[in-house]
């Protein structure tokens, strides 16, 4: 009787105090670490590219995709069935990687109230290597937890993680996203889904903070500029 007693007590406790009330998302790419990542694309009409980073793979698909009157958020998957080669072999690895440090010091913090994500646009089976690289960078794998998005929206993943877990009261536990991210594309898609949208208003806790660390690079190293809603 006594433990049955005390393990109420537990369940208790644990509902009326949620001990994790931050989400820190990392994003991979150009945010924890550099890497010499190419994507080769050779278009239906015989053109080839190199694309060397994100910016001119955002441009080159977007392009091809108005192009082609495609209008989804990632159109890798609409361009290939129209018989674009698309290789992203590059992504499947962590190819040549600097780390960030202005970013990694930070990850490495692991504060009691969050949970670590990284959520990355590439597809699953770079979330090994990647889980590998944490560790040769002296980041305990264990403490993160990886998503691979295949290239859909991040807006739409960490709106369903702020509406996975209410509260007694009706509410997320969710009061807090430190959200690090380099693409200002992913940036405009969180804030979009995360600020202006009336469905997760109703769950969204008094003090909701979404804290957007955007990591730009610059001729000295890199730098973290401050968004919030
Ligand atoms: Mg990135």
């Amino acid at each position: 009787m006594k433990l049955l007693l005390e393990n109420w007590r537990e369940f208790v406790r644990e509902e009326l105090e949620e001990p994790i009330t931050t989400l820190r998302i990392f994003d991979f790419d150009e945010t924890i670490a550099h890497t010499r990542s190419e994507t080769r694309v050779k278009a239906p009409d015989g053109s080839t590219a190199t694309l060397s980073d994100q910016k001119e793979f955002e441009e080159y698909m977007s392009q091809a995709a108005a192009k082609e009157g495609i209008e989804t958020f990632d159109p890798v998957k609409d361009l290939a069935e129209l018989g674009y080669q698309i290789d992203l072999s590059d992504f499947a690895i962590v190819k040549d990687p600097d780390e960030i440090t202005i970013v990694t010091d930070i990850m490495r913090q692991f504060p009691l109230d969050s949970k670590t994500y990284i959520v990355t646009a590439r597809r699953g089976e770079s979330i090994g290597p990647i889980l590998d690289y944490l560790e040769e960078i002296g980041i305990d794998e264990n403490e993160v937890r990886p998503i691979a998005t295949e290239g859909s929206s991040k807006g739409d993943v960490i709106a369903t993680m702020i509406a996975q877990k209410i509260m007694s009261d009706g509410k997320s536990n969710v009061q807090r996203i430190e959200y690090y991210e380099d693409s200002q594309r992913n940036i405009d898609d969180v804030l979009q889904k995360v600020c202006h949208n009336d469905q997760l208003e109703a769950i969204k806790p008094q003090g909701f903070e979404l804290l957007i660390y955007k990591v730009i690079q610059f001729e000295m190293g890199y730098k973290l500029e401050s968004i919030t809603c």
